[in-house]
C-alpha cells in the first residue's frame, strides 16, 4: 500500500505553494478537482498586496486591522505582514516576475482601504494567472487531475488519508499529514466570482469530522462585478480600476457613492457593495455603472489587458464604454479554524491554508489583495510545520463507504439553495430572512439527496446560523432589522 508523506487537497495559490516548499525527497500528492487552473488563484487580477519596505509593515498591519473591523487576531495579523516581504521575495528569488516600470523597479498599485501603493501585480491584471502558471512550472510533486475528495479518513484525532473520486471510481488514498488547501464556498450563492471548483466540500466533511467552523457569516461581496452573463462564474472588474481612476455612476452618468461614504469610490468592498445594493434597491430598474472615462485607451489596454479583453468577448468596448455592474459573492472570510502555523485543533496531523482557513488574519472583513499574500505566507508555515510533526504512520482499514454524491433532482434543489443564499443570507441581511433561510435549509437537508449537496448544505446552515448569532452588524455581515 502507497503511503504519502503528505497529501495536499488543493492546487491553487496555498496548496502549490506548500508543495513547493516541502522537500522533494518527501513523498507528496496534490489533488484537485478538476483542471489545475480551475481554481480562484488562477482568476486574480489585482495582485498581492505586501509591504513596500520594513517601514511599512506597521501601516500594512494597521489598514488590515482596521478593514477586519476588530475581528482580526492581531497575531495573525503581525505574521502576515511582517513575514509577507520574505514570502514574496522566496517567490521572486525563484524567478516570479512582477511588473515594473522602465528602470525595473517594481509597480505598485492601490486599492480600496489602503493607505498607500502596496499592490503587486503580474501580466498588468493577470496576476493570479502568472502566479499559478509559475507555481505549477516550479511544482516538484506529483498532481492528481479530475480527482475529487469526497471523504477523510479519520479515527480519533488522526486523519489517515482522503477518500476520492476520480475517473468513476472511489478509493481510499493514505498519507501522514493532510493538508486542506481547498479554498472558499462561491459556488453556494446565484451570483459569485468564484471558479466553478469551489463549492463547501471540505468546509462540510471538515464539519463532518468534527472541526471547527469559525466566522462563517464573514462572506464577502465584490461591488463590481458584470452579472449578466450565463456562466455561473460572473465576470470580475478588478478593485484597482478604482484605486487607478475608474468610477461608479448611475444611469445619468452622476456619481453617487459620496452620498454613502465621503471615501467615495475608495471605501472599502462592502461599504461600496451595499451601497450600490441599496441604490439600485432605491430606483428600481436603474442600472448602475463602471465608468472607465478618465483612462486613456493604450494605457487601459497594456494595464488591464484580461478585463479589456473578456469585456471585449461580452461586447463592450473599454476604456470608451461603461459596464453595468453589481455585486456578487467573492470572499469567504471564515473557514476552518486553525493555529498559526496552520494546524487544526484536535488533530495531530491535519493542516489548513488559503482561504479555506480561518487564521482571523481577515477579521470581519478582507483587506483587498490580502488573501494571495495569506496563501503564500501561510503555506511556508505549513509546510515547516509538518516537517516538525513526527507522525509514525501505522494503517488502519476504513471500510469502504460508497455513499451517491448524486441524487435525481440535487441539481434543481442546488440552484435553489443558491438563490436562498443569495436573497436571504447576502448583502443586506434580516433575522426574519435567515431564519427562514435556516428552514427551508433544514428541509432540504432532510430530503433524499446526494453527498455533495449535503455538504453544501451543511455549509450553508452554519454560515447562516452564525449570521443568526452575530446580532449587530459588523464589518461584511450587515443586518437590519
Ligand atoms: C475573480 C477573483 C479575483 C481575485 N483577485 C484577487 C486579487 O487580486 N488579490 C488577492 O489577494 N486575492 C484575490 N482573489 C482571492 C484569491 O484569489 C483567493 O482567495 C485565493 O486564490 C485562494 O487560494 P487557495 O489556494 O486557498 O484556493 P483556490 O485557488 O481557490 O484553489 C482551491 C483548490 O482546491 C481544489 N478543491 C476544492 N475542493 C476540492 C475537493 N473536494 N477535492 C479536490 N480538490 C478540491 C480546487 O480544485 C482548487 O485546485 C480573487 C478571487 C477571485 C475569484
Amino acid at each position: 500500500m502507497q503511503i504519502f508523506d503528505v497529501v495536499i487537497v488543493g492546487a491553487g495559490i496555498a496548496g502549490l505553494n506548500t508543495a513547493l516548499n516541502i522537500p522533494k525527497d518527501k513523498k507528496v500528492l496534490i489533488l484537485c478537482k478538476e483542471n489545475s487552473w480551475d481554481c480562484n488563484t488562477f482568476y486574480a487580477q489585482g495582485g498581492i498586496s505586501v509591504p513596500v519596505d520594513e517601514e511599512d509593515i506597521e501601516l500594512h498591519i494597521k489598514d488590515t486591522l482596521l478593514a477586519g473591523a476588530g475581528l482580526c487576531d492581531e497575531d495573525a495579523v503581525r505574521v502576515l505582514c511582517s513575514e509577507g516581504m520574505d514570502a514574496v521575495k522566496s517567490l521572486m528569488d525563484r524567478g516570479l516576475e512582477f511588473d515594473k516600470d522602465n528602470e525595473g523597479n517594481l509597480l505598485y498599485t492601490k486599492e480600496a482601504a489602503h493607505s498607500r501603493n502596496r499592490i503587486l501585480h503580474a501580466g498588468g491584471d493577470a496576476t493570479g494567472r502568472v502566479v499559478h502558471l509559475f507555481l505549477m512550472q516550479n511544482n516538484p510533486h506529483p498532481l492528481m487531475y479530475k480527482t475529487t475528495v469526497v471523504d477523510i479518513l479519520k479515527k480519533d484525532d488522526r486523519v489517515y488519508g482522503v477518500r476520492v473520486f476520480h475517473k468513476g471510481k472511489f478509493k481510499n488514498i493514505y498519507c501522514k499529514n493532510l493538508v486542506l488547501a481547498s479554498g472558499g464556498i462561491g459556488s453556494l450563492y446565484e451570483f459569485h466570482t468564484n471558479s466553478r471548483t469551489i463549492s463547501a466540500d471540505i468546509q462540510g466533511l471538515a464539519l463532518e469530522c468534527g472541526c471547527e467552523l469559525r466566522d462563517m457569516e464573514m462572506t464577502q461581496f465584490h461591488p463590481t462585478v458584470f452579472v449578466n452573463t450565463d456562466k455561473a462564474r460572473k465576470q470580475l472588474l478588478s478593485e484597482s480600476l478604482r484605486g487607478e481612476g475608474a468610477y461608479v455612476v448611475n444611469e445619468k452618468g452622476e456619481r453617487f457613492l459620496f452620498d454613502y461614504d465621503e471615501r467615495g469610490e475608495l471605501s472599502p468592498r462592502d461599504i461600496v457593495s451595499r451601497a450600490i445594493f441599496d441604490y439600485k434597491q432605491k430606483h428600481k430598474g436603474e442600472r448602475v455603472y463602471l465608468s472607465f472615462e478618465n483612462f486613456e485607451k493604450s494605457f487601459f489596454k497594456k494595464r488591464f489587458p484580461t478585463i479589456y479583453y473578456n469585456l471585449k468577448d461580452l461586447g463592450f468596448n473599454l476604456p470608451e464604454e461603461r459596464v453595468p455592474i453589481s455585486p456578487a459573492f467573492h470572499y469567504a472570510m471564515g473557514g476552518i479554524k486553525c493555529d498559526l502555523d496552520t494546524k487544526v485543533a484536535n488533530f495531530r496531523n491535519l493542516f489548513v491554508v488559503g482561504e479555506v482557513a480561518s487564521t482571523r488574519v481577515h477579521g470581519a472583513n478582507r483587506l483587498a489583495s490580502n488573501s494571495l499574500l495569506e496563501g503564500i505566507v501561510f503555506s511556508i508555515r505549513a509546510a515547516k510545520a509538518i516537517s516538525r510533526n513526527d507522525t509514525d504512520f501505522s494503517h488502519i482499514e476504513f471500510e469502504d463507504k460508497n455513499e451517491p454524491l448524486f441524487k435525481e433532482g440535487d441539481k434543481e434543489k442546488k440552484n435553489e439553495l443558491r438563490k436562498i443564499m443569495w436573497d436571504d443570507v447576502g448583502i443586506i441581511r434580516s433575522r426574519e430572512k435567515l431564519k427562514s433561510a435556516l428552514h427551508k435549509v433544514d428541509m432540504f437537508i432532510q430530503e433524499d439527496i446526494g453527498k455533495l449537496l449535503r455538504l453544501r448544505l451543511r455549509v450553508s446552515k452554519e454560515i447562516i446560523k452564525s449570521a443568526l448569532n452575530r446580532k449587530e452588524s459588523l464589518g461584511a455581515h450587515y443586518i437590519k432589522e
